[in-house]
């Protein structure tokens, strides 16, 4: 692994993010670490995270258009609620293998990485509606 700078704001933002399954934002990710280093400010947490994911510490995930992070680095899918928002991860080789065969076919570009998110409302919000619903899986 690359040699990295380990500073107090690496170090805690990496430790609020370890263990972390919420995929906070990066607002989310300042208020946390602004208890312990109360003169950091939101850029420079936003600077550190992006640092952090460039170098494949943590993983930066973009759900409808905002950035989240977490420290979950195997490929994995997310599961939505529409409601509450909690986002649960959730790991299907099969899913992630045929979608990267399909992607395959299409011209210009080499693929990565791929996720899939699925959307609905979580076992906690779903109350009395039978329709579409999810339970994390662990
Ligand atoms: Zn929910
Ligand atoms: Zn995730």
């Amino acid at each position: 692994m690359a040699q990295i700078k380990y500073t107090n704001q690496r170090v805690e933002i990496l430790d609020f993010l370890k263990g972390n399954t919420t995929h906070p934002t990066v607002e989310q990710v300042y208020e946390a670490v602004k208890k312990k280093l109360s003169r950091i400010s939101k850029a420079t947490v936003y600077q550190n995270m992006k640092f952090l994911a460039e170098k494949g510490l943590i993983q930066e995930v973009n759900i409808k258009g905002v950035s989240r992070f977490e420290p979950n680095l195997e490929p994995h899918h997310h599961l939505i609620c529409r409601k509450c928002g909690k986002i649960f991860d959730f790991e299907s080789k099969e899913l992630t293998e045929y979608s990267l065969r399909i992607a395959k076919k299409l011209k210009g570009m080499t693929i990565e990485a791929s996720n899939t998110n699925f959307y609905g409302l979580c076992k906690k919000c779903k109350g009395g509606n039978k329709s579409f619903a999810f339970e994390p899986q662990n």
